[in-house]
């Protein structure tokens, strides 16, 4: 054999972000060599941890997440879960008073939880460089791809550009990535994106003092507490330092209209009345007037691969809205699905005859696969965005909500709550929403005969007891016409 033959594989994966990072330990073990690229600097170093600024902070971890975390066998979902907060219920603050009524993620209290976003990302980072087949190149921006000839261009710190060649190239460098853009200079991929007029900016809720004067939570920390108010609503996640992370969501309009400080006061006093002592004004002020305002996107790719040379993943290859907590759980599925496909296909970083066998075959599959999953995930957080904004106050969805929940807890097979596929299980998201389909189906089908059903029962025995009934029924209407 020539050198050339027995060569290691190389895979470039750019950005080191979440799910570049993760995605660097699963091709490490299985025997790549890794070179990761970031464009911004080690986020690890103190010097650069206040870059960090609203940018969200924390974010819903659930079982797709934890089950690729988990599959790395190094323990990192168990380091990540000691410094989460659970939340096992949405705590709804209902209309001006701001009523509190909890809702529970699941009959059986299963719950997501609440993780920090750059200590996840710091932990990823670390256990991939820990890893000797596993380098790490910060300030790289990619700046071009040649994805026929395997060429990676960066603009480096100094403003020099370094090039670097790969065998496999994977982007994962979020919603813009520069990669898909390269790709799809060369080949048909089909693109769809769609901004929505909602915007967010984030605000922080301090810790509260205990009676003991310790700190404590200002609010309920088990819950992931939602203000909603149909056009806009603010929701508010607990961080194991004890104070919580709120988002704002609202039409960009509504972001212009409120120019002053009062003009916020007022509108948080209209709105959001109970949050206002626990933000404290000062910090309202300051961080609503001066964190940005993020933009929210739906990006959908198809295929999400090359031949046998790239792969986007990750918000590069779906970027969703944040309704359904599931962006980065999406990602790090997608990690697991493609290795568990690489293993499927017998797929090792060894070149013969100048190939690396059945890749090609793996990742064919793994657009086949997943992108039906990543445009119905995309279509269901889009979809998730009008019910945590109104309908989780609806009475319909509370009933129907009420009665999926209770013949769930009977006939566990039968009726799977949606929420309870998507965030408790790691059922392919396509499969999930049309399980959903079919037993909406039936649901809907089981309420309208117990409503017939109902009925007739009641008529019948209204008939046959007409002479009882027949003056209580004029007597009430008689009332009535009086009170008017
Ligand atoms: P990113 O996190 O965007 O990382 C991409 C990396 O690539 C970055 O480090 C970037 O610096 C780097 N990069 C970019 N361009 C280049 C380049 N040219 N060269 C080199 N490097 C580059 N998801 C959940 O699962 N649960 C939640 O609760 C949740 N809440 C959210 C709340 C909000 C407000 C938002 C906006 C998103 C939320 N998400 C949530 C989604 C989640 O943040 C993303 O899905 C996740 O961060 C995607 O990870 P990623 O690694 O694919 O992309």
């Amino acid at each position: 054999m020539s050198n050339e033959q027995q060569r290691q594989g190389v895979v470039g994966i750019v950005g080191a972000g979440l799910v570049g990072a993760l995605n660097a330990i699963y091709f490490a073990q299985r025997g790549w060599k890794v070179e990761l690229y970031e464009l911004r600097p080690d986020m690890r170093l103190p010097i650069h941890r206040e870059s960090r600024r609203g940018r969200s902070i924390n974010l819903a971890l659930s079982e797709r997440g934890l089950s690729a975390l988990r599959c790395t066998g190094l323990g990192l979902e168990d380091i990540i879960l000691k410094a989460s907060v659970p939340m096992k219920a949405r705590m709804v603050h209902i209309g001006k008073q701001c009523t509190q009524m909890s809702q529970q993620y699941s009959v059986n209290g299963e719950h997501i939880n609440a993780v920090d976003r750059a200590r996840l990302n710091e932990l990823l980072l670390d256990a991939a460089e820990k890893m000797e087949n596993v380098t790490v190149h910060f300030e790289h921006r990619l700046t071009q791809a040649d994805i026929e000839t395997n060429k990676l261009e960066f603009v480096v710190a100094d403003g020099t550009t370094k090039s670097y060649y790969t065998d496999l190239i994977i982007g994962a460098d979020g919603a813009y990535s520069k990669l898909r853009s390269q790709m799809m200079r060369r080949m048909r991929m089909d693109y769809d994106q769609e901004y929505i007029d909602t915007g967010y900016c984030e605000l922080s809720m301090p810790p509260a003092k205990g009676p003991d004067g310790k700190p404590t939570f200002a609010l309920d920390p088990n819950h992931l507490h939602i203000w909603p108010r149909h056009t806009f609503m603010l929701i508010a996640l607990p961080n194991p330092d004890f104070s919580f992370t709120c988002t704002l969501f609202m039409p960009f309009k509504m972001f212009d209209e409120i120019k002053t400080e009062d003009q916020l006061m007022h509108f948080f006093r209209e709105n959001f009345i109970d949050s206002i002592p626990l933000i404290g004004e000062e910090s309202l002020k300051l961080d609503f007037f001066n964190n940005p305002r993020g933009s929210l996107v739906t990006i959908k790719a198809s295929p999400h691969h090359y031949q046998d040379k790239a792969l986007i993943i990750g918000d590069a290859a779906h970027a969703m809205v944040p309704f359904y907590g599931q962006g980065m759980n999406c990602g790090f599925q997608d990690v697991q699905v493609l290795h568990e496909i690489l293993d499927r296909h017998n797929v090792h970083p060894v070149f013969v005859d100048n190939k690396i066998r059945g890749l090609k075959e793996a990742l064919d599959d793994y657009s086949e696969t997943r992108v039906k999953d990543a445009h119905a995930i995309c279509d269901l957080a889009m979809y998730n965005h009008y019910e945590m904004r109104s309908a989780v106050t609806s009475m319909r969805y509370l009933a129907r909500r009420k009665l999926e929940g209770i013949i769930h807890s009977w006939f566990p097979r039968l009726i799977i709550p949606l929420y309870t596929m998507v965030s408790f299980t790691t059922l392919p998201y396509s499969q999930a929403i049309d399980r959903w389909h079919r037993q909406t189906h039936w649901l809907n089908v089981a309420m309208f005969s117990t409503a017939v059903a109902t009925a007739s029962v009641m008529t019948a025995v209204g008939f046959k007891y007409r002479d009882q009934f027949l003056p209580t029924v004029r007597s009430a209407v008689d009332t009535i016409k009086h009170l008017f």
